[in-house]
């Protein structure tokens, strides 16, 4: 059996590269005589790997020496509830709602205090991100919070929210995508099943005033401070998830960093709304200027080809292509690890659907 294109939006694929590199040191790691899996995470070969994760992911999203890096477990949803238990101090907090992870977020803040929804694009089912108006800004907000990328909508911020509270991002389906400026935010959370390895550990980012504030109610394991001062080992991390984010870190790094997967990622983003904006049968859902060049929603207007179409799709190894449950129609998730061929094979696909189903 061959290998398929996997447009699934989360757990993703993954680099072949770095599948071959962890499949050759499977089973026994450079001179350890054993896995990673298999090592303590206070050996100093893991230590080696955890502390070169950390370096490479300094490197490629250029992250200031003032922030914190942590690998933590718990998915990105266990930080819908860290950020608000650790960052309330006037307990009120201002988010913009686009889409389910977002009103996930929103749902967690509320336990703990007051949430401030400035924008919401629910009207739309998500189809697009608000404008912000700033007198909707509350002015004593604890933070200020946007999902980058929404994974299930496929929209993306383009402009940053200019606000005096910290900025706080979910970046699940966007991290190491395109380059940003980090310093632009108080605090970055991925979960890393998309762009940066396996599930299992979460990526956040945090500046380092924003760490030992938390409300006394928090559970040690859900205190920033734990995290940060053990350097993510309070107690034992994913580290096996950990040691495959570095290989994929490392990956990206050869490739030329984030500037030249960030041009890939836009041509073969390119490459499907090209087709999508002369096609006859098939349409994207999301307003140009907010499209996502991660997650790509489109339908045929009929139930029964979009059925058809993923059906035939999966049969010709083009696999995942189903819009998430609640949202229906198709949707290409083309993440980092995509190659080109894949997203061509793709559109190729499509052209030969719309000639059939004319
Ligand atoms: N936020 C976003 C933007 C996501 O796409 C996802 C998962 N697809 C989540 C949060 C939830 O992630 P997890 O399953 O790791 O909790």
């Amino acid at each position: 059996m061959e290998r398929v294109y996997n447009f699934s939006p989360g757990p993703a694929c993954m680099p072949l590269p770095v599948l071959e590199k962890a499949a050759s040191e499977l089973v026994n790691y450079g001179t350890a005589g054993m896995s990673v899996m298999e090592m303590s995470h206070r050996s100093k070969a893991f230590l080696d790997i955890i502390q070169e994760a950390e370096k490479l992911l300094r490197e490629l999203m250029g992250i200031p020496g003032n922030y914190k890096v942590l690998f933590l477990q718990g998915g990105a949803s266990m930080q819908f509830a860290m950020v608000p238990l650790n960052l309330f101090k006037n307990k009120k907090a201002d988010y913009v709602k686009t889409g389910q992870w977002a009103s996930k977020a929103i749902s967690e803040a509320k336990k703990f205090g007051t949430v401030n929804v400035v924008a919401s694009s629910e009207d739309k089912i998500y189809s697009y991100i608000p404008d912000l108006d700033k007198n909707k800004f509350s002015k004593d907000a604890d933070y200020f919070y946007i999902t980058l990328n929404n994974t299930i909508y496929g929209t993306r911020f383009t402009e940053l929210p200019q606000t005096d509270a910290p900025l706080v991002t979910d970046w699940s389906s966007g991290i190491l995508s395109e380059v940003i400026d980090v310093s632009k935010f108080g605090l970055i959370f991925a979960g890393a099943q998309k762009n940066i390895g396996p599930a299992g550990v979460t990526v956040v980012i945090i500046r380092e005033d924003l760490i030992g504030h938390a409300l006394d109610i928090t559970p040690t394991m859900l205190n920033y401070k734990t995290q940060a001062d053990d350097e993510s080992l309070y107690n034992t991390p994913p580290t096996y998830a950990i040691y495959m984010a570095k290989l994929v870190f490392e990956w990206l790094k050869g490739l030329g960093g984030v500037p030249a997967v960030q041009k890939i990622n836009e041509e073969k983003a390119a490459m499907v709304y090209g087709f999508l904006d002369n096609s006859k049968l098939f349409k994207g859902t999301v307003v140009t200027k907010d499209r996502s060049i991660m997650n790509i929603p489109f339908v045929t207007g009929s139930e029964e080809l979009d059925k058809k179409f993923i059906n035939e799709a999966k049969a010709a190894g083009l696999v995942n292509l189903g819009g998430h449950r609640t949202v229906g129609g198709m949707r290409a998730s083309i993440y980092n690890p995509m190659p080109v061929e894949g997203v061509k094979a793709l559109v190729d696909f499509m052209k030969k659907f719309e000639f059939e189903n004319k």
